[in-house]
């Protein structure tokens, strides 16, 4: 292959072209399987009260738990699954898994709380999105309330379709939240119209509240904004307590990022169910 490549430039251009169709190929027929033999894995990170430091909602992360690979992280097949149209079984999948273990978690007695799920573009468009997930909600016995959809604003752009879609899953009685807050298309105009419950605002801006007085600003910003559109509002990507202390002197609601956890497996989040997350009691937000 070397040799091949080191030729002509014609050859290198034809055969990387070659090597990444390829590529493709085999991680679609790969992700073909995947579906077909549910090699995925959900994980879950808690979403902290940012008042009492109490697990109030987690969010269900997908991982593909290959059998040569070990776990993949979503970064490295969502994008493709999102291109391919494979998405969508996907995301039924991770909706049914997610509605399922919320069900098991309020059986087994701890208190009840919101399950997230990303949804993707092409499910967000998808024809009878409400009655589709009305059917896993009825399946799993959980009830709407306790599921929350998250969309991006890219979603959005589309604005009548996006109040069409997001008043029929508020019909279902689920709950949505904007991800990746700040980063997309984002008209404040029509935010307001959008019937939505939380922002959550991005962990870029998260990131530098501490160094950046332009990203503290917009983080202020984004919560004073939330609180008067009357809206929930969870800061993502938290690190460190002097980012905890700043966003609850600025009065943000949830938390979530690794100062708490990393997303988890079910058996260590029923652990902190139990037990409370680790670093809410040496911080401003106590467990009680
Ligand atoms: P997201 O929905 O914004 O999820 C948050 C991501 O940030 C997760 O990455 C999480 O592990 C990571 N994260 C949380 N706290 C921290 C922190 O304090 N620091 C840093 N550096 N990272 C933190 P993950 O699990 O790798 O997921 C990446 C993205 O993949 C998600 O971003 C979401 O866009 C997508 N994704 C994950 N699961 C699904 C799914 O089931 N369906 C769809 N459509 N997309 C998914
Ligand atoms: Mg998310
Ligand atoms: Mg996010
Ligand atoms: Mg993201």
């Amino acid at each position: 292959r070397a040799k091949e490549k080191g030729r002509n430039d014609f050859q290198i251009f034809n055969s990387d072209m070659k090597s990444v169709s390829l590529n493709r190929l085999k991680l679609e027929n790969e992700l073909r399987r995947a579906i077909a033999q549910e090699e995925f894995v959900l994980f879950y990170q808690p979403q902290v009260d940012i008042e009492t430091g109490r697990i109030v909602g987690v969010e269900a992360l997908i991982r593909w738990a290959h059998p040569e690979k070990g776990l993949i992280s979503p970064n490295h097949f969502i994008s493709f699954a999102e291109e391919s149209g494979l998405i969508v079984p996907i995301g039924e999948w991770v909706l049914r898994a997610a509605c399922k273990q919320n069900k098991i978690w309020q059986n087994q007695g701890f208190p009840k709380m919101p399950i997230s799920v990303n949804l993707s573009m092409r499910q967000f468009f998808q024809h009878n999105l409400k009655g589709k997930i009305s059917h896993v909600l009825e399946q799993t016995g959980l009830d709407p309330q306790y599921l929350e959809l998250e969309i991006t604003e890219s979603m959005t752009m589309d604005v009548d379709h996006a109040i069409q879609s997001l008043l029929e899953l508020k019909e279902l009685g689920v709950h949505v939240s904007i991800d990746d807050f700040g980063t997309g298309y984002s008209s404040l105009y029509y935010l307001k119209k959008f019937p939505i419950d939380k922002l959550k605002i991005d962990r870029s801006f998260v990131r530098d509240i501490m160094v950046d007085p332009n990203d503290a600003a917009i983080v202020t910003t984004i919560i004073a904004m939330t609180h008067h559109l009357n809206l929930k509002v969870i800061a993502e990507g938290v690190e460190t307590e002097e980012q905890l202390h700043f966003l609850h002197q600025n009065r943000c609601n949830e938390v979530q990022g690794y100062w708490f956890s990393p997303p988890v497996d079910a058996v260590e989040l029923e652990h902190m169910l139990s037990h409370g997350v680790p670093a809410a009691a040496s911080s401003s937000a106590t467990s009680s």
